[in-house]
């Protein structure tokens, strides 16, 4: 049965999945990294991005957000971040802990998006001593709520930044999905854009696991290596992390794959939208759906086996679709939740 609680209920796609065993089958290798797959996939997402960048691979993204986040503060600074960020509702104060106390700064904002004035505002709120420096500004792409920053948008954020003398780091543990969805190079809503550092999201993508942290600045990346080995995120088989990404890289299949998702998430806001009593909360452009149920429905639905996660103000049911989510799951979704709502 497949579920719509999380891209991170999807396996790991066909094309990761051969290139993990065609490593496995290539012998032995050096560890830490220094092997030909990691090396190999570090040039291919140099090549993609169309810069000389720093890579590294970790685990997971609250391991690549914290220590990112980590490398760009000292401990009396601030990162500036939507209140659903991630960073702030999900990651237990791993960016807190790694950084040695920065502290989160979280601003509202229509969308799920941070805008210029809500940086500005915080930025210039407090001078004084007392008060944490600004130092970061984060933004999610796309979003926790399944929207996408446009490139006018991250223009307009990084000019702010560099006004302010902020670093920009962006979450993109849906990284795939916001470019699919905006159909733009991904240069152009990062470094062309002004983001010096990137999470880019992998594992929800269709990898077993393991997110890269690429330093478009590559003077920031001085000494991460230490910093990833001092947070258990160097693995010493580092060639399982790092290969699978070719797979995803490999003609694209990254793009495939979030256009795919992101598709199924259209097809089920169309579905919802004609039903009596469900609302969608958000435009979607990624591959995440939120909608209003009856909490009636809500919980027949889990009843039923579904699951996915209520998380967002009362009612407010986030579906996401994955790489491998079928129409046919999505119809019968919406099909069981027509009929509970009209019965
Ligand atoms: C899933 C996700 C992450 C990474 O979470 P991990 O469980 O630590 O891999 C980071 N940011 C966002 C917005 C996410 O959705």
């Amino acid at each position: 049965m497949q579920h719509f609680a999380s891209d991170n209920y999807a396996g790991i796609c066909p094309e990761a999945l051969a290139a993990l065993i065609e490593a496995n089958n290539s012998g032995h290798e050096p560890a830490y990294g220094d092997d030909s797959w990691t090396q190999g996939v570090c040039d291919r997402i140099r090549d993609l991005f169309q810069t000389d960048c720093e890579v590294f691979f970790v685990f997971n993204g609250t391991a690549a957000n914290s220590l990112a986040l980590a490398s760009l503060c000292q401990s009396y600074h601030s990162v500036i971040c939507h209140e659903l960020a991630h960073i702030e509702t999900d990651e237990c104060g791993g960016p807190e802990f790694f950084s040695g106390g920065s502290k989160l700064l979280t601003a509202p904002g229509i969308d799920g998006k941070l805008t210029p004035d809500a940086i500005e505002a915080i930025v210039t709120r407090r001078a004084d001593i007392h008060y944490p420096k600004p130092k970061v500004v984060t933004l999610t792409q796309s979003t926790e709520v399944g929207t996408v920053y446009s490139v006018e948008e991250i223009r307009a954020i990084a000019a702010i930044a560099k006004r302010r003398h902020l670093k920009v780091h962006m979450d993109g543990a849906r990284f795939a999905n916001a470019v699919a969805s905006l159909n733009v190079h991904p240069s152009e809503i990062t470094w062309r854009a002004g983001v010096d550092v990137l999470c880019f999201g992998g594992t929800k993508n269709g990898l077993p696991v393991g997110e890269a942290v690429i330093f478009f600045d590559k003077a920031l990346a001085v000494d991460f290596a230490y910093r990833l080995k001092q947070a258990g995120q160097l693995a010493s088989k580092m060639r399982f992390i790092s290969a699978p990404w070719l797979g995803l890289l490999n003609n694209d299949v990254w793009l495939r794959n979030a256009r795919h998702a992101n598709a199924m998430a259209q097809l089920m806001a169309e579905r919802l939208e004609g039903i009596d009593g469900v609302k969608v909360m958000f435009r979607p452009q990624g591959n995440a759906v939120f909608a209003e149920l009856p909490p009636a429905v809500a919980q027949a639905l889990r009843n039923k086996g579904w699951k996915f996660y209520q998380f967002i103000g009362s009612g407010g049911c986030r579906l996401m679709c994955a790489w491998d989510t079928l129409p046919e799951t999505v119809e019968q979704f919406a099909a069981e939740i027509r009929a509970l709502c009209a019965a």
